[in-house]
């Protein structure tokens, strides 16, 4: 589970988050939506330890991770810009956060055969980043954030560089690897639809706080704000 306590955010004298609560149970699938700038990819890296907060708590599976650097963290985050190692094969990128952690090269090289095979790289798993399609490229950023079976896997925008056919696929494809790998993931985008059928429950942020949290159906029903309705695009 992720347990937001009170999390908060200043960037000078701009408060981007206000003390946050926010409960997330192991293996839930949590969207995030709200308009750009009102905090959501701030929040993201406040739980990836990206960002230090000013107030708070961050509990990952009962234990105080607040303090505690990125890679102690046991999640992996999934960037808009993917943020590939341009000199690295895709096998080397998939790879690479387990030459990290010294990881034993027959582990290694089982690893990455399974995860490449649940992605469908297998093979583009000699080619370099430039070689690569922007959905290919996402698809092995994705890899390397799941390759090491983080217990939380945080996503800002995976999909927002994609074009409508592959965002379609894509939609699909992290449905099946949310049941695949059973990890809580925490994902922000500005696409209703994604957020509409991908999403145990769907947190809507405005303005640096916390709007309401409730299921898909929950919100399009009964959205509580005018803010809410036009994130769900409920009918209002
Ligand atoms: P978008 O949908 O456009 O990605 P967002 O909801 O992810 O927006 P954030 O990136 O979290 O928004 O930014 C929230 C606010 O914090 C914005 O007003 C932004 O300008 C400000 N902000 C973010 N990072 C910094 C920083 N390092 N220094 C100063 N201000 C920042
Ligand atoms: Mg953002």
């Amino acid at each position: 589970s992720v347990e937001i306590q009170g999390l908060s955010k200043r960037f000078g004298a701009t408060t981007v988050l206000h003390p946050t609560d926010l409960s997330i149970e192991a293996g839930e699938f949590v969207v995030i939506v709200g308009p750009s700038g009102c905090g959501k990819s701030t929040l993201l890296r406040l739980i990836a330890g990206l960002e230090t907060p000013d107030t708070g708590r961050l509990m990952i599976d009962g234990r105080d991770v607040t303090a505690a650097p990125p890679a102690e963290r046991e999640l992996a985050m999934v960037f808009q810009s993917y943020a590939l190692y341009p000199h690295l094969t895709v096998a080397e990128n998939i790879a690479f956060p387990l030459r990290v952690a010294r990881r034993p090269k027959a582990e290694v090289d089982a690893r990455v055969r399974a995860v490449a095979a649940a992605l469908d790289l297998d093979a583009l798993l000699d080619r370099r980043p430039r070689a690569l399609s922007g959905g290919q490229r996402q698809r092995v950023s994705i890899a390397r954030a799941v390759v090491r079976e983080p217990k939380v896997l945080l996503l800002d925008e995976p999909l927002s560089n994609l074009d409508a056919a592959l965002r379609v696929r894509m939609r699909h494809e992290f449905a099946r690897l949310h049941q695949q790998l059973g990890a809580t993931m925490i994902y922000v985008t500005h696409d209703q639809l994604e957020a509409m059928t991908l999403a145990n429950r769907i947190v809507v942020m405005s303005a640096g706080h916390v709007e309401q949290v409730g299921t898909p159906m929950d919100l399009y029903r009964a959205p509580a704000t005018l803010a809410v309705a036009s994130a769900i695009g409920s009918p209002t």
